[in-house]
């Protein structure tokens, strides 16, 4: 018996947060005694990569190696993942809660008669049932959901695990799945890349700009903090909505959820709708002049200043660092 992980993969490298559920189901076997740990990746993508999903814990990685798949189409891969599950006689599959990652769950627990929890945070209660304890209400709270099916499929949120990184590499094992025309009925007819180097979901740092920050002109501020930092930008709502930044960078309810390891916030107030996507991060910094600005209330660390002062010092003061 093993526990599948479907693994997403973008511009040739393996996703960190598949890289997180592999390490979740590896930490899952140990508690299960579910066997070995298995990844299954489609589409295009280099061996010596996959084979280094060893590191977070998988002796195995079958690649149905498909040109077709590679863009995400998502009931091909529902397809594919159904196939691999059966192969190598997995009742448990694993995978990062991500848009790609929903859309492929939703299919399988139907496909696989599977019990499906998302936005999981822990291994699973398994003495006297299978309870799994999952965020909700934008990580207000949380949730603990029973699965009572025999094939099950957890998916994890991202930075909830930590990333184990010291296994053997896995060994790449090339698959061929049977595909028909319906699994390709829907099709991806364009795609935008989104400008900046580092794409705002996936970034470690995010360093986001809001109102306070006066004006469009204003932000080489932001991009130069970020650019040391090695981050993404980001800005509050209204931003986006005056068309001072991309819609794409908005951060909050109704925008981009980010979970990086350090969420730099200057001039936002820190209203609920912004926080709900924020609240992942590990370490947040407010800078703000207003003391009682809300953020603050969420903040690892605080700077109360004026970010026209604030930031240029701070940006100085890492590059001689850094
Ligand atoms: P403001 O509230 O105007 O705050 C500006 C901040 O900058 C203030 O705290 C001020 O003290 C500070 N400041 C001013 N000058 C300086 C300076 N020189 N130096 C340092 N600090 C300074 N918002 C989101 O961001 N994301 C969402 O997804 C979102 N979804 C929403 C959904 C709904 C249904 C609704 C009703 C609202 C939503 N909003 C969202 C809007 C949200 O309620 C706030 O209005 C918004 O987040 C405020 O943006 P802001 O902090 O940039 O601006």
């Amino acid at each position: 018996m093993s526990i599948l992980v479907y693994i997403e993969h973008a511009d040739g490298k393996v996703k960190k947060t598949s890289l997180e559920a592999v390490s979740y189901a590896n930490a899952l076997a140990a508690q299960t005694g579910e066997g070995e740990v298995v990844a299954v990746a489609l589409g295009t993508v280099d061996s010596g990569e996959l084979a280094s999903v060893g590191k977070a814990g998988a002796s195995k990685v079958l690649h149905a190696d498909d040109a077709r798949l590679t863009d995400g189409v998502i009931q091909a891969h529902a397809a594919a993942v159904a196939q691999a599950f059966g192969s190598v006689g997995a009742k448990t599959l694993v995978l990062a809660k991500s848009s790609l990652g929903d859309a492929v769950a939703a299919r399988l627990a139907i496909k696989l008669n599977a019990g499906l929890v998302s936005n999981v945070v822990e291994l699973p209660n398994t003495s006297g049932g299978y309870t799994v304890k999952r965020s909700i209400y934008t990580g207000k709270a949380f949730a603990e959901s029973s699965i009572t099916t025999e094939n099950k499929i957890l998916a994890v949120k991202k930075n909830a695990v930590d990333l184990k990184a010291d296994g053997a590499d896995a060994t790449v094992e090339k698959i061929s799945v049977t595909l028909s025309d319906a699994d390709f009925a829907s099709k991806i007819t364009s795609t935008e890349r989104a400008t900046g180097e580092i794409l705002l979901p996936e970034a470690d740092i995010v360093v986001s700009g809001g109102r306070g920050m006066k004006g469009p002109e204003n932000w080489g501020m932001i991009e130069d903090l970020a650019k040391t930092l090695g981050a993404a930008t980001g800005c509050s709502k209204p931003v986006s909505d005056i068309g001072w930044r991309p819609h794409h960078e908005h951060v909050g309810q109704t925008g981009v959820k980010v979970a990086p390891s350090l969420y730099i916030a200057i001039g936002i107030s820190g209203a609920i709708q912004h926080l709900a996507g924020v609240n992942s991060s590990k370490c947040i910094v407010v800078i703000n002049k207003d003391p009682e600005a809300p953020f603050f209330k969420a903040a690892d660390y605080g700077i109360v200043g004026d970010a026209f002062e604030v930031v240029p010092k701070l940006t100085e003061a890492l590059k001689a660092e850094l």
